[in-house]
């Protein structure tokens, strides 16, 4: 973005823009994770490595689920926060190349995936048509794109 400011995403901007000062320390984001119990995210840790400036867990873990964001009882929006985050290790170049790859796919195709072979074989064992790439439907990709600026780098 033309006036994005790129301090806005330091931690000391995004610990007051989330009030993380108002944690209580109680876990239940992290007890409630679904990434948390199978060894990824945990958000507690999230919200202390930004108060404390600790390292950042790995923001790419979180499934944005946003159970978490229903039970903090303060209502801090961790799911935006680790957004904000994924988009700090994005402008950075650090965002793991399975989303990289996706992100291409989906300016490509409108899809994050490769269509390849074998959905097309699934999509017909289900009885579902061909997929196809619509014009009007990337063109309208493309407005989207263009107004979000997706590909600003
Ligand atoms: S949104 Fe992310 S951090 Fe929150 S509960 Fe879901 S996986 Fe965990
Ligand atoms: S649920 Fe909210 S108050 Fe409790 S540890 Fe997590 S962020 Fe802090």
């Amino acid at each position: 973005m033309d006036d994005f400011d790129p301090a806005e995403l330091s931690d000391e901007r995004l610990a007051v823009r989330f009030s993380l000062d108002s944690c209580r320390d109680c876990g239940l984001c992290s007890q409630s994770c679904p990434s948390t119990r199978h060894g990824g995210i945990d958000p507690h840790e999230v919200v202390r490595g930004l108060i404390d400036g600790r390292p950042e867990e790995d923001v790419w873990d979180c499934l944005l689920c946003y159970i978490c964001d229903d039970v903090c009882p303060v209502g801090i929006h961790l799911p935006l926060l680790i957004t904000h985050l994924r988009y700090r290790s994005a402008i950075s170049g650090e965002a793991p190349q399975r989303f990289v790859r996706g992100a291409k796919s989906f300016l490509k195709e409108g899809r994050g995936f490769p269509a390849g072979p074998r959905t097309a074989k699934l999509r017909e064992e289900m009885g579902l048509p061909e997929m196809q790439n619509g014009d009007r439907a990337m063109r309208e990709l493309g407005k989207v794109v263009s107004r979000t600026r997706f590909t600003h780098e």
